[in-house]
């Protein structure tokens, strides 16, 4: 498959100002307009997204005390956030994504968490009880010893909807998990725009480790985390934990830092310009050597049977 030339989204972005659009949706019918037809395009009859709803149908939904009023606002929100149709009115990529962060409760509702401990392992002080809490908006994996902070990352209202502190934490690791992947093939989790990462020395209390940093160039959202972690979806290192009994794609990430801090695995910078690394796992007897360069993908893969083979003679 050959492939085309890269898109440039300036040519297309000015349909409106965000301040346009922002001031578009401050009356309540538009909202409600919104809602209806988030609803008829979620509701199970329908099928691709379905035809819409008409102008009598939409207007019949919604509160509006004349036909001319209603007429007028559905008009305002026509092009940013409502498309009209040859079969009725539906909403556009702006219209869903805004009635989908309305109904996450992300501009209305604040999440709760009671504080939970977890198993893992500190980078500064080895400690193996982290604590997850609830910070200025943000999930937050501290280690109960140092402080230090392992993981943040904001906390949605939808996310804390209806789960208990352990089921949320679930939903946070798979989230965590599936960002990190999406990162390292260079898709933003938030805007599935273009990412891309370099890779810095860490900081103290741990300036031995290793990051890699992915930004966005959209969005800006920014994913960081110690360099090893790119591994655990590499096919020979789940393979190889397979073998030996673990599901390591069922670890957490907090319990991850304890692979990557103990002697369970041995990282070495073989390079710093271009970043080269070598890390070494060791389950039992058995070793495997993976090579990383800069953009992490795996350059080298080696098993060591380490064992000692006892001399029959002796
Ligand atoms: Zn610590
Ligand atoms: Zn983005």
């Amino acid at each position: 498959m050959t492939d085309g030339p890269r898109s440039d989204a300036s040519e297309n972005r000015e349909r409106t100002t965000p301040e346009e659009a922002f001031s578009i949706l401050g009356n309540e019918l538009r909202v409600e307009i919104l809602h209806e037809l988030a609803t008829e395009a979620r509701s199970e009859e329908t099928v691709a997204g379905g035809p819409g709803l008409t102008f009598s149908q939409l207007y019949e939904r919604v509160d509006a005390t004349n036909s001319s009023r209603f007429s007028y606002h559905l008009q305002k929100l026509t092009d940013t956030f409502v498309r009209e149709t040859e079969t009725g009115y539906k909403l556009t990529y702006a219209g869903d994504k805004i009635v989908r962060t309305i109904l996450a409760g992300t501009y209305h509702e604040r999440p709760e968490f009671e504080p939970v401990e977890l198993d893992g392992m500190c980078p500064s002080c080895h400690e193996t009880t982290l604590r997850a809490t609830y910070e200025e908006e943000s999930l937050v994996v501290r280690c109960t010893a140092c402080e230090l902070q392992l993981l943040s990352f904001l906390l949605s209202p939808a996310q804390a909807r209806n789960r208990t502190p352990t089921e949320i934490m679930h939903s946070a690791n798979r989230y965590v998990r599936d960002e990190y992947s999406m990162a390292l093939d260079g898709v933003c989790s938030e805007c599935l725009g273009r990412m891309t990462n370099r890779i810095r020395p860490g900081r103290e209390p741990v300036p031995k480790t290793h990051l890699s940093v992915h930004s966005c160039e959209q969005c800006g959202y920014r994913v960081t985390a110690p360099v090893e972690l790119c591994l655990v979806y590499h096919p020979a290192v789940v393979a190889f934990y397979w073998e030996h009994g673990t599901d390591i794609r069922d670890e957490s990430f907090w319990k991850l830092f304890e692979y990557i801090n103990s002697d369970r695995w041995r990282t070495e910078c073989l390079s710093a310009d271009p970043y080269e690394f070598r890390v070494t796992m060791t389950v039992g007897d058995d070793e495997l050597r993976v090579e990383v360069d800069e953009t992490l993908s795996v350059t080298s893969v080696r098993a060591v049977e380490t064992r000692v083979i006892n001399d029959e003679t002796s």
